[in-house]
């Protein structure tokens, strides 16, 4: 038998109507707050992410690239946004000094080790928004995200906040943190010690125990950024209070990008049930990228959400039952005649179910409370003679007989009620 490769999953009928869901919420979401949907190709150039200034192993050790039958180097989407920002440069969608805002919702490839809540393939929802930064932007984001995780009604979401500064201050802070770490190199983890090499900054996210005491004493961002950064962040901050969103600020929250600056953040929440991938979503302010990607000089922020990670933790259960009734035959003389019942109940609105089987009686009235039918509609020579259909109640089992005609507003009146 064939399987699934590694990482990926299916969505089988039981599960699908929790993502239909899912997806409805968000797109209603962005409706109420003016975001523009947008949709782009799960493969782009690769050069689109294997960018010079990007060195996150997301990018450097997880992408899927491969060559077209043209040898074109191509990479499958390993995140959202630098493709997005592809697009809209490329259809010139930035008018100077209005905002952008866009979502998005699609898969995402990553060459990853999977466990609970990750994945190789994993959609993720998405929203950037280009334009001139501004506190109160930056707010209205984190709120929005917040928001949605409220409609979702997933239990106590709460946001990690941080700002990383500008490049300069980036700088300043990595010469602080490579004097601090240095003298405790040989205690911390492998991991960190390859960091403190490479990029001394994702020290700070390390889970590692042994990192963790080191890192809580280590110098914070915060006490680096200039009077300006700082001011900013401190009206993100007061925005978020009056919109009484649960905010953590978080120092040591550095996220795993390259691309960001200023405000980071991430959307957490209380739930058990993502073990150690307790991150629902993540993002923030980037300053280079739209140029980087052949665009004007302006900033964007965004964040991304794993649809997984907020399936899992949200309660949009699979509804019991989809189907209202079905419509029983064994006659083959009557097909025709019950065939058009289906067409003309479907179009008032019920859900029924046919049963094409054409089993025994026996059997279908069997499928049809499997199913979670409340009605079972049947009809052999006697019903077709007289125009009527014999209507069966299968909880109770009481069975009466309707006029073709008047079927349909007597299921609906029963239905409704
Ligand atoms: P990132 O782009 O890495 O900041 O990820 C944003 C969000 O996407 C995370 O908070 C997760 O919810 C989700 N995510 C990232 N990587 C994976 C993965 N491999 N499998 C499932 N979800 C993921």
């Amino acid at each position: 038998m064939f399987q699934k490769p590694k990482g990926t999953y299916d969505v089988t009928p039981n599960e699908s109507h929790a993502w239909r869901t899912l997806e409805t919420i968000i797109h209603e979401t962005m409706h109420q707050f003016n975001y523009h949907y947008m949709r782009t190709p799960l493969f782009e150039s690769s050069d689109v992410f294997h960018r010079h200034s990007e060195h996150s192993d997301m990018v450097t050790k997880e992408t899927y690239d491969f060559q077209d039958r043209g040898n074109r180097p191509l990479t499958l989407r390993p995140e959202g946004t630098a493709g997005i920002i592809r697009s809209i440069v490329e259809n010139k969608l930035i008018q100077p000094g209005h905002i952008l805002p866009v979502y998005y919702i699609g898969p995402n490839y990553r060459y990853e080790r999977p466990q609970k809540g990750r994945f190789r393939e994993f959609y993720q929802f998405g929203v950037e928004v280009i334009g001139t930064p501004h506190p109160s932007l930056d707010a209205d984001v984190i709120i929005l995200g917040f928001r949605l995780l409220q409609k979702l009604t997933i239990n106590k979401p709460r946001v990690l906040l941080n700002s990383i500064g500008s490049l300069d201050t980036r700088k300043k802070y990595l010469q602080a943190l490579i004097s601090y770490f240095t003298p405790y190199k040989d205690e911390l983890s492998k991991e960190s010690q390859h960091r403190l090499k490479q990029n001394p900054l994702r020290i700070l996210d390390s889970k590692q125990k042994e990192d963790q005491i080191i890192v809580s004493n280590a110098p914070k961002i915060i006490d680096y950024l200039s009077e300006e950064e700082r001011t900013y962040f401190e009206e993100v901050c007061l925005l978020l209070d009056r919109a009484e969103v649960s905010y953590a600020v978080t120092h040591t929250l550095v996220r795993g990008l390259d691309y960001y600056a200023n405000t980071v953040f991430e959307f957490v929440s209380e739930s058990e049930v993502l073990g150690t991938q307790n991150a629902l979503g993540g993002g923030g302010r980037y300053e280079s990228l739209v140029q980087e990607l052949g665009g004007p000089e302006v900033s964007g922020i965004g964040f991304a959400f794993g649809m997984e990670r907020l399936l899992m933790v949200s309660n949009l259960s699979n509804p019991s039952s989809v189907v209202d009734v079905c419509i029983i035959t064994q006659d083959a003389s009557v097909y025709a005649y019950a065939y058009e019942t289906l067409l003309a109940l479907r179009s008032s609105g019920i859900h029924v179910f046919y049963d094409f089987s054409y089993k025994s009686m026996k059997a279908q009235l069997k499928h049809a409370s499997a199913l979670g039918a409340t009605y079972a509609l049947i009809i052999g020579e006697e019903e077709y003679k007289k125009h009527t259909i014999a209507v069966k109640d299968l909880k109770t089992f009481n069975q009466t007989t309707i006029n073709q005609h008047d079927i349909h507003t007597y299921l609906l009146e029963k239905l409704g009620a």
